[in-house]
C-alpha cells in the first residue's frame, strides 16, 4: 500500500527552507563560521556575507543597509518595537488595532501594565482598519495631550488569519499628520507582496524569514534612519549596537537568498495562487459546498479563511489531517485553544461561522492536483 503525499497548506504558520536558502546557508554553518566581529582573515568572509545579506535585504524592501536590524524572527522585532521607540523617560502612547497578532498585543499589555495608554482601533467586516477611527483617536491624542512625547501606531501589514492588507499608506498618511511615527507588523506580508518602505511611507516594519522560505528564528526590524529607538539588548557592538549579540550569518544569507527569490518570482508566484485559490473555490461550488470566505478582496494570495456553519474547526482539522492534509484552524500560536479567535469576533463574523473556520494557507510549492485534493476532501467531510 503506497502512503498518502502529505499536502502542506499552512504556509501562513511557517514554510519550507527554500533549497536555494539552504545551499546559500551552509559554508555558513561548516566552512566559513567565523565570529563576524572578529577582526583576523578567516573572520572577512562571515564579515562580507553579513554585509552583503544586509544590502540584498534592504533592496528587497526599498531601505539603506543601516536602516536593517537582525533580530530573532517576527515577535523579538514586534516587541523591540513597541517596547523601545521613543526617547528615554519621555511620555509615550500607543495605538495599535484589534485584529494585530499576539506578538504585538501582549507587548502593548506589558507597556499597559507599565502605565502606559493604549488605543485600540477597530476594522470593519473585512478586517481593513476604520480611518475615520484612526484619526478620530489620533485627534482626542492631540487635544487632551499637554506634556507632548511620541505616539507610535502599530498596525499590520497584513493579517495572518485572514490576509487582509491593510492600506499602510494610507494610514501612515493620517498618521504623520499627527506627529505620530508607524509600525507595521509585515511578517504576513515580506515576500508575498511587493513592499517600498518608502513610497508606503513606514517608519519600522517587522519581517521574519520563514514566512517566506528562509530559515526559522531569524528576522529584521527595519527602522528608518531619524527614527528614535532605543536598543533591544544591551551586550557588544553587534547591529550598531542597537541589538547586541553574535549574528546569525548562515541563518541571515538564508534570509536574503530566500528575499531575494521570492521578491524575484513575486508576480509568478502570486498568479499562481491566485489560481489554486479559484480550483479550491470553484470546486467547493461545484461540490454545493455552502461556505463563507473571511476577508478582504486585498489579501495576500494563498490565505484562504473558510468558515463552514455548523461545523467545528478543530474537528474539520483533525479530519484532514486523518487524509494528510495541514491545514490550521486560525493563527498558529491559538491554535492549542479552542476559543474564537479574536479576528473573527473583531470582523464580527457571527460565532457559528467563527467556530467552523479553518485557514487553508497555500504556498509557492503547491499545485493544482494538491488544490483538487482539497476539494474532495473536504466534499467527503462535508457531504
Ligand atoms: N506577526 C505575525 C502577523 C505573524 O503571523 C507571526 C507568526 O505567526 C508573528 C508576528 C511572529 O513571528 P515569529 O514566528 O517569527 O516570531
Amino acid at each position: 500500500m503506497f502512503a498518502i503525499q502529505m499536502i502542506y497548506v499552512d504556509n501562513a504558520a511557517t514554510t519550507k527552507l527554500d533549497i536555494d536558502a539552504f545551499e546559500a546557508m551552509k559554508p555558513y554553518l561548516l566552512e566559513d563560521y567565523g565570529n563576524a566581529s572578529q577582526s583576523y582573515s578567516f573572520s572577512k568572509k562571515s564579515r562580507s556575507a553579513l554585509k552583503e545579506a544586509r544590502t540584498v535585504i534592504a533592496q528587497c524592501i526599498n531601505a539603506e543597509p543601516e536602516e536593517i536590524f537582525f533580530t530573532s524572527g517576527g515577535t523579538e522585532s514586534d516587541n523591540w518595537a513597541i517596547k523601545e521607540f521613543g526617547l528615554i523617560d519621555e511620555p509615550k502612547y500607543i495605538f495599535t488595532s484589534t485584529i494585530e497578532h499576539k506578538a504585538i498585543l501582549n507587548a502593548c499589555r506589558h507597556m499597559e501594565r507599565k502605565g502606559i495608554k493604549i488605543g485600540y482601533i477597530p476594522v470593519d467586516d473585512v478586517g481593513v482598519l476604520r480611518l475615520d477611527e484612526l484619526e478620530k483617536q489620533l485627534r482626542e491624542r492631540k487635544r487632551s495631550d499637554s506634556i507632548g512625547g511620541s505616539t507610535l501606531v502599530s498596525i499590520m501589514l497584513a493579517n495572518n488569519e485572514i490576509g487582509t492588507i491593510e492600506p499602510i499608506k494610507e494610514i501612515a498618511e493620517i498618521v504623520h499628520r499627527y506627529g505620530a511615527i508607524v509600525h507595521t507588523d509585515a511578517v504576513q506580508a515580506v515576500g508575498h507582496i511587493s513592499i517600498d518602505v518608502k513610497e508606503m511611507k513606514i517608519d519600522m516594519l517587522s519581517a521574519s524569514a520563514h514566512k517566506f522560505n528562509g530559515p526559522k528564528g531569524i528576522g529584521f526590524l527595519y527602522v528608518k534612519n531619524g527614527i528614535n529607538i532605543r536598543p533591544h539588548n544591551d551586550g557588544g557592538f553587534q547591529e550598531q549596537g542597537m541589538r547586541a549579540g553574535t549574528e546569525n550569518v548562515g541563518a541571515i544569507v538564508g534570509m536574503a537568498k530566500a528575499l531575494r527569490k521570492n521578491i524575484v518570482e513575486l508576480k509568478n508566484n502570486q498568479n499562481k495562487l491566485l489560481q489554486l485559490e479559484k480550483i479550491i473555490e470553484g470546486g467547493l461550488l461545484a461540490e454545493n459546498i455552502k461556505y463563507v470566505r473571511n476577508g478582504s478582496q486585498e489579501h495576500i494570495p494563498g490565505n484562504m479563511s473558510l468558515s463552514f456553519k455548523g461545523y467545528e474547526g478543530e474537528v474539520l482539522l483533525h479530519r484532514l489531517d486523518l487524509m494528510n492534509i495541514c491545514v490550521s484552524t486560525g493563527s498558529a500560536c491559538d491554535s492549542e485553544k479552542t476559543h474564537i479567535s479574536h479576528v473573527l469576533k473583531a470582523i464580527c463574523l457571527e460565532d457559528e461561522l467563527a467556530m467552523g473556520t479553518i485557514r487553508i494557507s497555500l504556498g509557492k510549492d503547491n499545485n493544482e492536483d494538491e488544490a483538487k485534493r482539497i476539494v474532495e476532501a473536504l466534499a467527503k467531510i462535508l457531504k
